[in-house]
């Protein structure tokens, strides 16, 4: 006798069935793809969240900053998660964390930026 996967429900039939119903099955399947996507959607948002925090922190009252690119990645930071990203003089990349910006300078150094223009 086994179990439905979903419900928990006996399942009849074939001992390989592993749903009682196409419909748990289904519930199953949805279940199990909402909460993957829900992981990776909140992981994303906190690393975010985080790179914010960090720029927030190392800019401090300053308009723009110049700060190792180790003390960020250091302090935890991702280069790789940004909400948003501008080019500037077709040479200056600008890569945004909601409110904040940076940039990459020399080989070691990044310009963080309070973002001044609105989306
Ligand atoms: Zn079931």
């Amino acid at each position: 006798m086994s179990y439905c996967l979903h419900c928990g429900r006996h399942v009849k039939g074939r001992s390989d069935k592993k749903y009682c119903s196409l419909k748990c099955k289904n519930a199953f399947f949805y279940e199990k793809y909402k909460s993957t996507k829900h992981s990776v959607i909140e992981s994303v948002n906190n690393q975010l969240w985080r790179n914010r925090q960090i720029l927030h922190r190392f800019i401090g009252t300053s308009e723009a900053e110049t700060v190792a690119k180790y003390d960020l990645l250091h302090a935890g930071f991702n280069f790789s998660l940004i909400t948003n990203y501008k080019i500037k003089d077709n040479r200056e990349c600008y890569h945004y964390v909601y409110d904040y910006g940076w940039m990459y300078l020399r080989e070691r150094d990044v310009l963080i930026v309070k973002k001044l223009v609105t989306v």
